[in-house]
């Protein structure tokens, strides 16, 4: 693969216009079903929350983002995010392990703890500051070290790639196709700069529990520095 460097060169270089034509052409419009917030296999209907151990809904999102979401709601660090799964292993001594990104908090079904469902409805109680990889779905940009969110993309359109989303297909306005490719550009642009900054800061650490390598240092999972 190309250096970082040069990937987030090319995210620089992305034209707006150009994404925009490839979304206009895949087609998009959200039908609120939800999938792209939910656990899989969580409680269903957001209702009820008898599922032992659902497989939780995984969102990337970024410290600046924490700390936006935080601001908004008034939330306190581990309402909003908590250290992505993947490199923890459970123990009798609790999770211990490092990993190298935050992911959105999730409820006791799994799903993302700011998403409600009414009569099969979804909504995003913090649309507004929602974070990128939300606001793109489910668009992604074939481009290396950036994110490719719910597995392999079912359609390719120039730079653009999509995911699985029951509203692909549907007709979208210039405006917003444009919109969406600019969120799309600088959501490339800042996970380049997350992988860098994540590279650059990152320390061999030595101590029990779980430990958050993340663009701006070693972290603890309620997000205090080590
Ligand atoms: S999966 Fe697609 S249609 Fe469903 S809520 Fe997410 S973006 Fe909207
Ligand atoms: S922040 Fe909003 S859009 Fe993103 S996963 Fe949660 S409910 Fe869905």
């Amino acid at each position: 693969m190309d250096s970082l460097e040069t990937e987030l060169d090319r995210a620089r270089e992305l034209d707006v216009g150009e994404l925009a034509d490839a979304i206009e052409a895949i087609g998009f419009e959200c039908t609120r079903c939800g999938a792209c917030c939910k656990s899989e296999d969580g409680c269903g209907d957001g209702s009820s929350t008898d599922e032992s151990d659902p497989e939780p809904h995984t969102a990337t999102v970024f410290p600046d983002e924490i700390r936006r979401l935080q601001e908004a709601g008034d939330y306190d660090f581990r309402d909003v995010a908590r250290p992505m799964p993947y490199g923890i292993e459970a123990t009798p001594d609790g999770p211990q392990g490092e990993t190298f990104e935050w992911a959105l908090q999730t409820d006791a079904c799994g799903d993302c703890t700011f998403y409600e469902e009414t009569d099969g409805t979804g909504a995003c109680t913090v649309h507004e500051d929602r974070p990128l990889i939300c606001e793109t779905y489910p668009f992604s940009v074939a481009l290396g070290g950036t994110s490719q969110p719910m597995g392999e993309a079912v359609d390719t359109e120039g730079m653009v790639r999509a995911h699985e989303c029951e509203g692909l297909g549907r007709d979208i306005s210039r405006d917003d196709a444009e919109d969406l490719a600019a969120a799309l550009k600088e959501r490339a642009v800042r996970e380049l700069q997350e992988a860098i900054g994540v590279r650059e800061n990152y320390e061999p650490t030595d101590v029990e529990g779980v430990v958050v390598h993340d663009s701006e240092g070693q972290k603890r999972p309620d997000g205090t520095e080590l």
